[in-house]
């Protein structure tokens, strides 16, 4: 993508109130600071040890999104940066997530991941689930982190009704869940769905927040 059509997305994105991640990963420093010099700062990484390197040399007013699956072990190394951790899909996962940010003196913000993909592959709560968990969930006093909204990934199926439906369900699931458990609470208002090829469509369903990547850099 050259930059005219950057700033038009970003123009386009912006009228709709949508924040734009630009997924970096398996990509350069250098592929990164020519989005960063057009004046991109949300920068997503799906492995943490990636992360944690760009995060290192790349300047410091970068909001760093974790996007990919996470594993316990590893939430101590990006604790003290990550911006939000979008990929939440267990209990256990926040509970150390909650942990990891205590020892880092803050607070950390996170979605939690819905799984509704007909790939077994992907990660997440299935919306049957969800609503337990939530239940659990708000129950407790988890301190550290703070839940800001959901994530999804739609089937890798070139069939657009089946994607819109799936998109549509996963809003759905979020009005249900924000009026149900967060109705108080301004700050559950995230939607993060839609990658380079399906993008609009979850606009249109209602996403506020797009994960993009080779739409931006060039395919992997
Ligand atoms: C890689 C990735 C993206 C971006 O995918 P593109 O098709 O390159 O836009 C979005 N979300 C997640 C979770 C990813 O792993």
């Amino acid at each position: 993508m050259n930059i005219e059509e950057y700033y038009n997305l970003k123009e386009r994105l912006q009228s709709q109130n949508v924040e734009l991640i630009a997924v970096s990963k398996t990509k350069s420093e250098e592929a990164i600071m020519s989005l960063y010099d057009c004046g991109q700062r949300h920068f997503g990484e799906n492995r943490v040890q990636e992360l944690v390197g760009k995060q290192d040399t790349l300047p410091k007013d970068i909001n760093w999104h974790m996007i990919g699956h996470l594993q316990r072990n590893k939430v101590k190394y990006i604790a003290s940066f990550v911006s939000l951790i979008h990929a939440i899909d267990s209990h256990r996962l926040l509970v150390e997530v909650n942990k990891q940010a205590k020892a880092n003196n803050r607070v950390i913000d996170v979605l939690v991941q819905i799984h509704i993909a007909q790939e077994s592959s992907k990660f997440g709560i299935s919306p049957e689930q969800s609503m337990e968990f939530f239940t659990k969930l708000v129950q407790e006093q988890l301190d550290h982190v703070r839940i800001v909204g959901l994530m999804t990934m739609a089937s890798f199926v070139q069939d657009k009704q089946v994607i819109r439906e799936e998109f549509n369900a996963v809003t759905e699931l979020f009005q249900n869940i924000k009026s149900k458990f967060y109705s108080e609470e301004e700050s559950f208002r995230i939607l993060s769905m839609g990658m380079s090829s399906d993008y609009e469509l979850a606009m249109e369903s209602g996403s506020n927040m797009i994960r993009v990547g080779s739409l931006l850099f060039g395919s992997r």
